[in-house]
């Protein structure tokens, strides 16, 4: 397969059809395809085929290469008789994004926002292996956060019962079960509750500024003018040694039966066997502590900055789950991928029933992020679209290639807490995707519409 093999066959849809008779389509805007590293094609490629595979294998617009299946895709496989990948759902298992709103106007925290930005990053401990400084939340007992997630949380008093609705499945998976995890999975978890992470993941201060559809935009509880925050992360160390191990497993588990696999990154077991099985109550597990810690994230800002926020949406961007389409049962992949129901779609909460659910899309810590809601053509990916603007250019390249001085004029008027320029220069915004084209590649085929657009004005970064 060559990349010039894919070819548009409707605006911004580029499809392949594989030997076996899969379709591989990606999600991309003419510009975009021309930057495109023939690399992820052929991972697509690869995915597609896997055993009990429901085509199509899917690209969104910030796909980029990844570890197995590349960020940005969508793998959907039976969900009785086929498969589940952990390498397919990524290292940081429920790695999301939430989205929260204050009532405070940019003025009034303009002067004070370097001494609020160190407030709370000094509450989050950002970077590698931070540990838990949120003293609250060293209360919490490890199992339960695991097995109950963030209805547990809250009966703890981290938020209110309201929040449930503005979180993907309701803030808990409930087939999670600490038991299979091994000891290494669960002291990690144990020691990084209520941290931020390094490197791209960040909590963000902005703007909710343009005003795309007034109308909508009101009835998902956004509030033009006032500041809110981004908060991006996942599940820690948790999600990395589950991920780990599993793939392993999955990986020696194929070699003893004799069973061919693409690479490493795509090991997979059989959904209903032991392996399969024990693998989604682990990634559940991981993935409750994913939407424990972003609940956790927030009631520390709110510590931090002295007031209740309001809770827009949380969604997760690494999963598994399985969905039903047209009375099919599935297992959706989402690897650097986000769900977006639409409006009707009978698994949202009654409050989101007329709009769909808020979809989430950051962009960079210098340009800006977008809220989305999606349409019911949206059935053709899996209701699901992209994560983020994606990657253009790899850690190392971007170290490489983008000088301390571009990426200050990049930051220009946004303030920063950061382990120093030098480390987080692979941030940097030129690293990434523009995300308006990004976001203009689903909207111009009338997948999702914008609802409004956030611009950064603090951020904090591991
Ligand atoms: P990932 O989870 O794949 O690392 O990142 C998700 C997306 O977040 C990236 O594709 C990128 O577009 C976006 N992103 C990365 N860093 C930042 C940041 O500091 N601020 C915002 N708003 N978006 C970011
Ligand atoms: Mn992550
Ligand atoms: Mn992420």
């Amino acid at each position: 397969m060559k990349k010039n093999d894919f070819k548009m066959t409707e605006q911004n849809i580029y499809s392949y059809m594989s030997p076996d008779n899969i379709k591989v389509e990606v999600f991309l805007s003419p510009l975009l395809f021309e930057y495109l590293e023939e690399s992820s094609l052929k991972q697509l490629l690869d995915a597609s085929e896997l055993p009990g595979v429901i085509p199509p294998v899917i690209g969104m617009p910030d796909i980029h290469e990844g570890f197995g299946l590349p960020i940005g895709g969508v793998l959907a496989t039976d969900g009785n008789d086929g498969i589940i990948s952990a390498g397919a759902v990524g290292m940081d298992i429920n790695c999301g994004v939430r989205l929260i709103n204050t009532d405070i106007d940019y003025g009034d925290i303009k002067d004070e926002l370097p001494k609020l930005l160190e407030k709370i990053t000094s509450s989050v401990s950002p970077g590698v292996g931070g540990k838990t400084k949120y003293l609250k939340a060293k209360s919490l007992d490890i199992q339960n956060v695991l097995e109950q997630g963030v209805p547990y949380l809250i009966r703890q008093g981290f938020g209110n019962m309201e929040d449930l609705d503005h979180i993907e499945d309701g803030g808990v998976i409930s087939e999670g079960d600490s038991s299979v995890l091994s000891h290494e999975a669960v002291k990690r978890a144990k020691e990084q509750l209520a941290t931020l992470g390094s490197g791209n993941h960040f909590i963000e201060i902005c703007l909710l500024e343009t005003d795309f559809n007034q109308k909508e935009a009101n009835d998902l509880g956004i509030n033009y003018g006032k500041v809110c925050f981004l908060i991006h992360t996942g599940s820690r160390g948790i999600g990395h040694q589950v991920c780990t191990e599993y793939m392993d497993r999955m990986k020696k588990a194929l070699k003893k039966d004799r069973q061919p696999l693409p690479t490493k990154g795509l090991a997979y077991a059989e959904i209903k066997s032991p392996l399969g099985r024990e693998y989604f109550s682990a990634m559940a597990a991981a993935s409750n502590f994913a939407f424990a810690n972003r609940q956790l994230l927030t009631t520390a800002i709110e510590e931090a900055i002295g007031c209740k926020t309001n809770l827009i949406y949380d969604v997760p961007h690494n999963i598994a789950k399985f969905e039903t389409i047209d009375n099919q049962k599935l297992l959706v992949h989402r690897k650097g991928a986000t769900r977006a129901f639409p409006a009707g779609h009978s698994a949202l909460a009654k409050k989101f029933k007329n709009t769909g659910q808020p979809v989430i899309i950051p962009g960079t810590m210098g340009t800006g992020s977008y809220i989305m809601l999606g349409t019911e053509n949206l059935r053709r990916t899996f209701y699901s679209v992209n994560h983020g603007a994606g990657r253009q250019l790899s850690r190392k390249q971007a170290k490489k290639s983008i000088t301390k001085k571009q990426f200050k004029q990049m930051m220009n008027g946004i303030e920063m807490s950061i382990p120093g320029v030098k480390n987080v220069i692979d941030e940097a915004p030129q690293a990434y995707k523009d995300v308006d084209e990004v976001v203009n590649t689903l909207c111009d085929i009338g997948l999702t519409k914008k609802i409004a657009r956030l611009r950064p004005i603090g951020v904090i970064k591991g």
